[in-house]
């Protein structure tokens, strides 16, 4: 089996030497980096809370700034260790602010060209959400999901996952004492550039469980990133077995990828339905640790033409979801090339959404974003999957047409 997903430039020779990162690690992680270069324990709880308000507060990129922590340390650190973040192979604004990042991850073996990934920043007006993936692919095989018509290649690492929201501050200019570059998002109540994060690109994130888990506990620390986990939503196609861990170790929202009422339906969307049907996927949810009306389950929606779409469908979901505190988020479809769905018409989807309204749930249509750069839901790495190094030049023309468009 191959498992490369996109083509890759040529080997850089630095690529095999690289020396490894610090920046995404747990602080057990930074312990250990310490240890390594034989730095006594008793010092060490004090070393790593330096290194975290280094790399994670002030987001450096070279240990030579990290004045509180003595020379001699510090080019021992820089001797074994790097600051490296993945590298940005591209970068795309939208006509609608959404950024979409393309990553190349450090390479894991002397074989590996360095996995790509995508990462898409949303402005908003009361928020700034990014969207990070857990895996490179997906082993799940959700038949409108374009990531799921891709091979999966590995699970993300933690610090891989962490990078991910480090390159968006980075590239926004949203760490302390860096400005932000012409036409980012400037929110308006003083918070964060990214105040929000949701799991929903590439990958189940519920299959990467520690990576994840691990990940949050770093994004959500509040001597760091400080991403509160009310923040944070983890999106699952429904892995029932570990939504209550979910909700217990990682304490994020939770959103469900429904996409149907019946099981037969949901069985065809989301193959993984056979496994955990929709009634133990619904009792998971009731359960979930911390469930409450300040803190409701978020159930995904995607309307397919002819599909998932009717009145009946609507007033089944209502029924279903009665007793659950719950958001319902209506997705149009995002067609991709060869898919065999199409997005329902625009008076279907606010039809289904006044019946779902009228039950009392909010039920906001999720606009789409950045459909000019693909990089909205399911869309995910589907150009540069199947182009490749012609795609990264596509994207940076891309870039530069949105750059030439930008107000
Ligand atoms: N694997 C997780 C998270 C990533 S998918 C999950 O399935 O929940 C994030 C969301 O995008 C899911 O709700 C998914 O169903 C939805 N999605 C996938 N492909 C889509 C498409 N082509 N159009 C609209 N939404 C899509
Ligand atoms: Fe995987 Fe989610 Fe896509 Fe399904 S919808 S294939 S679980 S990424």
């Amino acid at each position: 089996m191959n498992l490369s997903v996109t083509e890759a430039a040529p080997l850089a020779a630095e690529s095999v030497v690289r020396r490894p990162s610090l920046v995404g690690r747990t602080r057990a992680g930074l312990d250990a980096a310490l240890a390594e270069i034989g730095v006594p324990e008793k010092e060490r709880r004090m070393r790593v809370g330096q290194l975290w308000n280094w790399i994670y507060h002030y987001g450096v990129r070279d240990f030579q700034e990290m004045t509180t922590i003595g020379k001699g340390l510090r080019a021992q650190l820089a001797e074994r260790f790097s600051l490296d973040l993945p590298e940005v192979t591209a970068e795309q604004v939208s006509s609608d602010g959404t950024r979409k990042w393309l990553l190349r991850m450090a390479p894991t073996g002397p074989r590996d060209r360095g996995a790509e990934i995508e990462c898409v920043y949303i402005p908003e007006v009361d928020r700034g959400t990014l969207c990070v993936s857990s895996q490179v692919g997906c082993t799940l095989t959700c038949t409108f999901c374009h990531t799921g018509t891709q091979r999966l290649v590995r699970n993300l690492t933690t610090e891989e996952i962490v990078a991910q929201l480090m390159v968006a501050r980075d590239r926004l200019g949203d760490f302390p004492n860096r400005s932000a570059p012409d036409g980012a998002f400037v929110p308006n109540d003083g918070g964060r550039f990214v105040s929000n994060i949701v799991f929903m690109g590439m990958g189940e994130p519920l299959y990467n469980f520690d990576g994840v888990r691990d990940a949050i506990a770093v994004i959500s620390d509040d001597q760091g990133l400080s991403l509160g986990r009310r923040r944070i939503t983890v999106s699952t196609s429904g892995v029932v077995p570990q939504i209550e861990a979910l909700g217990a170790e990682m304490g994020t929202m939770l959103a469900i990828s429904l996409h149907a009422v019946r099981d037969d339906l949901r069985n065809e969307l989301v193959p993984l339905n056979k496994k955990y049907p929709i009634k133990d996927l619904l009792d998971a949810c009731r359960n979930y640790p911390g469930l409450s009306n300040a803190k409701r389950i978020t159930f995904e929606y995607v309307m397919l033409k002819g599909v998932n779409d009717s009145d009946a469908e609507a007033r089944e979901l209502v029924r279903l979801l009665k007793g659950i505190p719950a958001k319902i988020n209506l997705i149009p479809f995002n067609p991709w090339p060869g898919t065999r769905y199409e997005c329902s018409d625009w008076e279907r989807i606010e039809r289904f959404s006044e019946i779902v309204f009228k039950a009392g749930y909010a039920s906001p249509v999720r606009t789409p974003r950045g459909r000019d750069i693909l990089a909205a839901c399911g869309q995910l790495k589907s150009e540069t999957e199947k182009l490749s190094a012609r795609a990264r030049l596509m994207l940076e023309q891309g870039e530069a047409d949105a750059a030439a468009t930008a107000h």
